[in-house]
């Protein structure tokens, strides 16, 4: 039987191993805690993700190691004892770390992206806004997610500001993007290099945050520029498992904000709303086995219950309203589940979901109603 260890047992991982176990799939983790959404589902080696010793016992009981969290160390992953296979490709691993190698992909690749300068002290903060201009959006190059480690520069003034809250880290410097809309494309690649794309993702994000994700966004022009970008960073990688790109779409055209190499919140309605989820489809890849459809099956919306979880057994009254906990401890700004519909017509999907938003997201709702 198939083992896959997965490195951190976040909420991701544990939906990894939820659609792998039909398929006779088994898991490991690995993580701090035996109470993460993972460690709930799946045996757990207990440690940090980053421990050489923990990682190499991972390898050897597992015949693949993958992860669930994109920040873990290239080095400690890298030349392990044991017989697994690590998917995705460290490469790609170490390219998402860093918000700098990350962009030159895009650029290596001719992917669009925004317009950008490093930003290693505060004399070069000064030239990096001369250059790009302003407003833009200052980032820290590593460890950023959710809009944390960013500040947004609209005038001069703000600089003194932003370098007094970020100045401590390598930064990144680009143009704040006048989007018109936030697309996301989830793209499969199988170990024998066959590739599958979902369909786009129509996005919505508060405070850095994704709150709302509609799918399948359809626009015939944007489809294709996001499959070709993802198919030219999964050839780049000789990537095997599932891989993320979020865009701006500024003036009809793409433009690439970061990738995920790994399942991604967007992509949480293909578990209800396609016919295979991108979970399956991520263990199946790296398993060695046959990609399944990626198909929408209706018109899908996915909320994202931050913070705090609503109440649970109201909304479970609404009929085909299907709830995701993830076992975690409520905190501010924490992703603890999501709720995803699934309906005949977009129109239908989106009063459904705009109901439902009202009710667990008022601050979402006001500002796109
Ligand atoms: P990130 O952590 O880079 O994915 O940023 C989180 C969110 O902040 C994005 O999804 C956007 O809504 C917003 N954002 C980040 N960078 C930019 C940018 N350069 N221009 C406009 N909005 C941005």
């Amino acid at each position: 039987m198939t083992k896959l260890g997965i490195v951190g047992a976040g909420q991701l991982g544990r939906m990894m191993a939820l659609a792998g176990y039909p398929l006779g799939l088994e898991f490991l983790f690995l993580d701090r805690d035996a109470r993460t959404p993972g460690g709930q589902v799946a045996p757990i080696v207990t440690g940090e993700l980053s421990d050489r010793k923990l990682l190499g016992q991972l390898a050897d009981r597992c015949d693949v190691v993958t992860f669930d969290w994109e920040n873990i160390p290239v080095e400690a992953l890298e030349n392990l004892p044991g017989k697994a296979r690590i998917a995705p490709p460290l490469r790609a691993l170490a390219a998402a770390q860093d918000r700098l190698s990350e962009k030159r992909t895009f650029e290596l690749l001719g992917i669009p992206t925004t317009h950008h300068a490093v930003v290693d002290s505060r004399a070069a903060l000064d030239t990096a806004v001369k250059t790009v201009g302003l407003p833009g959006v200052l980032k820290t190059r590593r460890l950023g997610y959710d809009g944390k480690g960013q500040q947004v520069l609209r005038k001069p003034a703000d600089l003194d500001v932003a370098w007094a809250a970020l100045g401590n880290a390598p930064l990144l410097y680009e143009n704040l993007v006048p989007f018109d809309r936030e697309v996301s494309i989830i793209a499969v690649r199988g170990l024998d290099g066959e590739i599958a794309f979902y369909p786009l993702n129509l996005n919505v994000h508060r405070d850095g945050i994704l709150r709302l994700t509609r799918a399948p966004f359809v626009n015939a022009a944007l489809t294709r520029q996001a499959q070709r970008a993802a198919r030219r960073l999964l050839e780049h990688f000789n990537y095997v498992g599932v891989l993320t790109i979020e865009f701006f779409v500024a003036r009809g055209k793409l433009v690439a904000n970061e990738m995920a190499p790994r399942v991604h919140n967007s992509g949480h309605w293909t578990i209800e709303g396609a016919d295979t989820s991108q979970f399956e489809n991520h263990v199946r890849a790296i398993s060695g086995l046959p990609l399944g459809s990626t198909r929408a099956r209706g018109y899908s919306a996915m909320i994202n219950l931050i913070g705090e979880l609503p109440a649970r057994d109201p909304l479970l009254a609404e009929p085909g309203l299907h709830w995701h906990d993830y076992g975690k401890t409520a905190r501010p700004g924490r992703k603890l589940g999501h709720i995803t519909l699934v309906e005949g017509s977009a129109a239908l999907r989106d009063r459904r979901a705009f109901k439902v938003l009202g009710r667990v997201d008022r601050a979402t709702w006001l500002a796109i109603r």
